[in-house]
């Protein structure tokens, strides 16, 4: 089984579902509100698990309810929470207002993920041991970072997802094997909105960047063969809330396989396509039997 470990985010994600936002010092009544346990790296965490990995979890939620339900989501999951800290104080939120256009307005509330500020020697036996480090930006930079350097002395392969976009330290870009952006964040990194441009200048500082371009699909590319796109299988999105995080742990489980990228991105579109046909985050991600039988599917209607 693929090993994996994610150092990042918990977060309960507060949904207020409202036909406009408010402007500021208005206030407009909603039609619902909804609790639901997100943040980036729990939602990679549950992704990866539910496509066969092995997963643990390295971050921390708070001393507050939210902890609580934040730690027995991921533990519902199967992903291992022995190095899952508990920090004093409120967990990490993110304050979304969905309005009925689809559009967001998100604040996020780092709480208990900012108290993640070093690795433990246990943190770093648990990398060691593992087929890939999964890293977002939803803990401090510096811990990123000392999480990328751990996993590259110890030889084992790190995926950057740069979300939410911010400018990267040098240290954690030099101890990035596979940066993973969507096409805003891979402009926002390289100041070019052209996916082949921004490829080709992110190959400057990474060996491998996976560009992923939303309905349109998913663009390879690496300092050793021409790059490669993969489309997105044709589908009716509902919910496109953690589709990138679903893709993630679906690669990271594929290519931990050792499966050639071509068929890697193949199978985590198809993993990340069955996740927004239906509502939510982690509640929308494939299990691995899903993702087998719509791909097997897939190749025989070829
Ligand atoms: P994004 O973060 O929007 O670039 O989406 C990540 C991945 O999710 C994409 O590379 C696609 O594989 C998949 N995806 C996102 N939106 C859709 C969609 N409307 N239809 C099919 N796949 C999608």
């Amino acid at each position: 089984m693929t090993s994996i470990v994610v150092l990042g985010s918990t977060n309960m994600d507060l949904v207020a579902y409202v036909a406009r936002a408010p402007a500021r010092g208005e206030t407009v009544t909603g039609r619902e509100f909804r609790t639901v346990p997100g943040g980036k790296g729990a939602n990679q965490a549950v992704a990866a698990a539910r496509a066969g990995a092995e997963v643990s979890m390295i971050g921390a939620v708070g001393t507050d309810d939210f902890g609580v339900r934040l730690r027995a989501a991921l533990d519902g999951a199967g992903v291992d929470t022995d190095l899952l800290r508990t920090a004093e104080g409120p967990s990490g939120t993110a304050h979304i207002v969905v309005d009925d256009e689809g559009g967001n307005a998100i604040v996020v509330i780092p709480g208990a993920n900012g108290a993640v500020t070093a690795l433990t020697h246990g943190d770093e036996a648990l990398i060691g041991n593992a087929d890939a480090l999964l890293l977002q930006l939803e803990l401090p930079l510096s811990v990123v970072t000392e999480g990328a350097r751990t996993a590259r002395r110890l030889g084992v392969r790190t995926i950057l997802t740069p979300a939410p976009a911010k400018p990267l330290p040098p240290e954690l870009v030099a101890a990035t094997d596979l940066l993973v952006p969507n096409e805003h964040e891979a402009a926002a990194l390289t100041g070019v909105t052209d996916p082949y441009a921004a490829a080709e200048a992110l190959l400057r500082v990474v060996p491998e960047v996976v560009i992923t371009l939303g309905a349109r699909g998913s663009l390879y590319a690496s300092r050793e063969a021409p790059p490669v796109t993969v489309s997105a299988p044709r589908v009716t999105a509902v919910d496109t809330t953690a589709a990138g995080d679903t893709f993630v742990g679906a690669l990271a489980v594929a290519l931990g396989e050792g499966r050639p990228v071509p068929g890697a991105l193949a199978w985590a579109s198809v993993a990340a396509a069955l996740s927004v046909q239906r509502p939510g985050a982690s509640t929308s991600m494939p299990y691995r039997s899903e993702i087998d039988m719509e791909t097997n599917s897939r190749m025989d209607a070829l």
